[in-house]
């Protein structure tokens, strides 16, 4: 077919024209040839026989598997952490490994570390002068004693034997100990007698088929990318300590008073909250000796646990799920009094509306980490302000994570987006349905237009080492939870897109999808190619300006048609959405697809009018985010929705 020259009308059946008007707005758009629509998609790793063209694993999809044994002893008086840990290391690939490496997170704490270089000293990831690290007193491999080659955060271990493919088993014995930082780097912490432990034992790296032995450092904004196995785990306290952490606890008869496991089991039947160590029970009391807790986590890619000897212990439960929530009340100050009820409705509304939550228990501790995410378990602020509202946030944010990437186990030192942003996303849901009144969608906009403005706004896909420290919680957060919303809402609708973010889900639980992996299912369950949104949206930093740049209207044998005339001011397209305004005052939303961008700035569309228009609004939802709002009118422009990120259904739970 011809190329059309950009002048020519489109082919509706034309008469005279009663009107023709150019847009009033004095916006002038900037015509210039944009670049063509098409996106390589050669930054995609081919498709494989483990992993298919239409994104889900493929026959021969493999992944390794670590088990872990995990006995430590936490010294309040040295504040150190020291044990054993025994990793079960199963090589599923087709490959013979000659050695394997692991993830020495403390070592972030050593003097003169990439990440110390890197973060200053008081930034959010910054080690604060404190000096610490790894020692390692023992390490061997199926009983062999081993050199380890330690760089930074990473530990290479040189097999004596080399490992078979398809099903090679190792034991991997590491005896160590580290003392525990005051500053975590704001993913664990101590203050006072609570200590956060987290990132505290030697944890096997990834080995996939995309990057072989993926051995990115830890550096501090980056966070992790972990294998799946069943983990059991003793940590042996003061005996005055409560400990909470990641699975199920083994031994209450040897930890909890009968009281305390009465109330324990009342509370996995209700669904109100029950205290477990009551208000009057919080407080420290001089006990001689130790407790040794024990937990067990099954197909967890890790395990976090949190003591004190003061916590007021609260729990609830849906669905056969322990809701648990651990706090001091001094430090939380009433903040936190409902923080079981707050974290049973976050697995209740991203279990109901997204995919069911995988595991028996999620537990919720306060404590000086602002917010971070361990499989069942998250670390969240004091609330010091007594705002339950902001701790409230903060679960629900972090127990999103639940599902990205705790379920669906993605690469997070490399692609933020998929964890945090699809976190960001959920969280929309969530936030809309326990405040009704609010409006998700405006904090992420405004953010991504000060980064915008600030010129420190990057491709989504760029590792979160890379970005700025103000652009991160941008670029790996609201932006992608923003793209996500526009794909739902505008791209492909509610309903195709959550059953393709359904099928990602489902596809990729407890396994290592990566982007590609997502684009594809995307596209294959919509049945659509989407090129241009990911080129747009995840792989530029352009913003989307779209004009109205005329309006014409013609009579004619078969009644009224409107022409708009589109013109685009940068490369990014999108599909047009119109309210147009009639005489009598009444309105009438169209859409076109985005099919009708070519290589040129502006284009033509036609509807039948049902009269007489006065005016034309781009984006009559309000949930575009078009970078210019004054050349998005025309003439007596109807008004836009209230902006809502996201449409609660109603009859959903209320608070
Ligand atoms: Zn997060």
């Amino acid at each position: 077919m011809p190329q059309r020259a950009s002048q020519d009308p489109l082919p509706v059946r034309v008469a005279a024209p009663v009107t023709v008007t150019v847009a009033p707005s004095g916006e002038q758009a900037v015509v210039r040839r944009p670049a063509a629509i098409p996106f390589d998609r050669s930054a995609w790793p081919a498709p494989s026989p483990f992993r298919t063209a239409t994104g889900e694993p493929g026959p021969s999809y493999w992944q390794q598997r670590a088990d872990y044994s995990i006995a430590v002893t936490l010294d309040t008086t040295a504040k150190r952490v020291s044990g054993t840990v025994q990793v079960r290391y199963t090589n599923n690939s087709p490959d013979t490994l000659r050695v394997v490496w692991l993830q020495l997170d403390q070592n972030l704490y050593r003097p003169g570390s990439k990440g110390s270089a890197k973060y200053s000293a008081y930034s959010r990831w910054g080690v604060r002068g404190f000096v610490g690290g790894y020692d390692l007193s023992q390490v061997t491999v199926n009983g062999v004693s081993v050199t380890p080659h330690v760089d930074d955060t990473m530990m290479r271990l040189d097999l004596p034997q080399p490992l078979a493919p398809r099903g090679g088993v190792l034991a991997i014995h590491v005896a160590y100990g580290f003392n525990v930082p005051g500053y975590g780097s704001d993913r664990m912490a101590r203050d006072g007698t609570l200590y956060e432990i987290a990132q505290w034992y030697p944890r096997m790296a990834v080995y996939d088929d995309i990057n072989g032995w993926n051995i990115d450092p830890y550096l501090g904004q980056g966070e992790f990318y972990l294998e799946y196995g069943d983990i059991e785990y003793a940590v042996t306290a003061p005996a005055g300590y409560t400990i909470a952490g990641t699975g199920v606890l083994q031994n209450p008869e040897e930890v909890l008073t009968r009281a305390q496991r009465d109330r324990l089991e009342r509370a996995a039947k209700s669904s109100d909250q029950v205290g477990i160590i009551l208000s009057s029970e919080a407080r420290a009391r001089p006990t001689p000796g130790t407790k040794t807790w024990r937990f067990r986590a099954e197909r967890v890619r890790d395990v976090a646990w949190a003591g004190a000897p003061d916590f007021r212990w609260e729990a609830t439960s849906w669905n056969g799920v322990l809701c648990q929530a651990y706090f001091q009340q001094d430090r939380t100050r009433g903040a936190w009094d409902r923080a079981a009820e707050m974290t049973q409705w976050s697995i209740r509304t991203y279990s109901e509306r997204f995919f069911p939550y995988p595991y028996p228990q999620a537990t919720s501790v306060a404590g000086p980490v602002g917010g971070m995410e361990y499989p069942m378990f998250v670390m969240v602020e004091y609330g010091s302000n007594g705002d339950p509202d902001s701790v409230f946030g903060t679960i629900d944010h972090e127990l999103g994570h639940q599902w990205y990437p705790m379920l669906v186990g993605s690469n997070e030192r490399r692609y933020a987006w998929q964890d945090e942003g699809f976190t960001t996303y959920l969280n929309a849901f969530s936030s809309e349905r326990r405040y009704p009144r609010t409006n998700a969608y405006e904090g992420p906009l405004q953010s991504w237009r000060r980064i915008v403005a600030d010129g420190i706004d990057a491709p989504l896909m760029t590792a979160p080492d890379q970005l700025e420290l103000g652009a991160l919680g941008v670029v790996a957060y609201e932006k992608p939870a923003l793209a996500l919303l526009m794909l739902r809402r505008q791209v492909l609708g509610a309903e195709l897109f959550d059953r393709a973010f359904r099928e990602y889900t489902r596809r990729w639980a407890f396994r290592h999808p990566t982007p590609a992996d997502f684009f594809r299912t995307v596209e294959h369950v919509a049945e659509r190619r989407l090129d241009w949104f990911w080129r747009d949206w995840w792989y530029g930093t352009g913003t989307l300006d779209l004009a109205i740049s005329g309006v014409t209207e013609r009579a004619g044998a078969t009644g009224r048609t409107v022409e708009l005339q589109i013109a685009r001011t940068t490369d990014l397209v999108f599909p047009v959405a119109v309210r147009l305004a009639y005489e009598d005052g009444t309105t009438q939303d169209l859409t076109f697809p985005v099919d009708v961008w070519g290589d040129q700035p502006t284009v033509r569309v036609t509807a039948p009018a049902r009269g007489r228009v006065i005016g034309a609004r781009l984006w009559p939802d309000g949930l575009v985010p078009d970078w210019n709002a004054a050349n998005d009118i025309w003439g007596n422009a109807p008004k836009p929705d209230p902006r809502r990120a996201v449409t609660i259904p109603k009859g959903g739970a209320g608070r």
